[in-house]
């Protein structure tokens, strides 16, 4: 009389059939879902490229873009808006702007106010581009342009001076570096 026994009770085996079930079902969700996926990668294969090359190509911006360089205006007489109150400096909420104010003088007028700024620096190592100095800015002095284009060497590099910031910066595309090889 033979003494083999089942090796696996019958409620086991139902219960691994189950387990077998379960998992076969898991594995095609996965495929499933792994199929939907990387359809929408197959999908981009047919799709219009739609890269800009830059800085060949330049998107243009909306007109009221204002995301970039800050400028310093002067008024029509050429003196300079700023009148050195700081309050650009005070309402920075990265500490990027330095403001040193200075009277005016008879010999001596730079603005239309009685006092202007004789030092004016922004560092753009800190600069967030909120655009909460130009609210603060009683006398529209200070005001965002769309040059967005700034590369640094040096940290010292970043921080612009006033006078540099009374030019308006240079159209897109024409900073260096943003032509190939130069
Ligand atoms: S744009 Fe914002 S972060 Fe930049 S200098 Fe003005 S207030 Fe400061
Ligand atoms: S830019 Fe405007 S807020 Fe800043 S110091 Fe000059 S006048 Fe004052």
């Amino acid at each position: 009389m033979s003494d083999r026994r089942p090796t696996t009770a019958p409620s086991d085996r139902t219960g691994r059939a189950t387990t077998d079930a379960g998992l076969a079902w898991a594995v095609l969700r996965g495929v499933a879902k792994a199929v939907r996926g990387f359809s929408v990668t197959f999908r981009q294969i047919f799709r219009k490229d739609v890269t800009t090359q830059y800085p060949k190509e330049i998107a243009d911006l909306p007109p009221r873009a204002h995301i970039g360089r800050h400028l310093l205006n002067r008024h029509e007489n050429g003196l300079e808006k700023c009148i050195g109150c700081e309050l650009c400096a005070w309402a920075c909420p990265a500490d990027a702007i330095y403001v040193q104010g200075a009277d005016n003088t008879p010999a001596n007028r730079v603005s239309a106010g009685e006092r202007h700024a004789s030092v004016y620096q922004i560092n753009y190592l800190r600069c967030i581009m909120c655009g909460l100095c130009v609210e603060a800015c009683p006398t529209r002095a200070l005001t965002l342009t769309s040059n967005y284009e700034m590369a640094f060497e040096t940290r010292e590099e970043a921080i612009l001076e006033k006078w540099q910031l009374l030019e308006p910066p240079p159209p897109l595309g024409t900073a260096p570096g943003t032509e190939e090889g130069k």
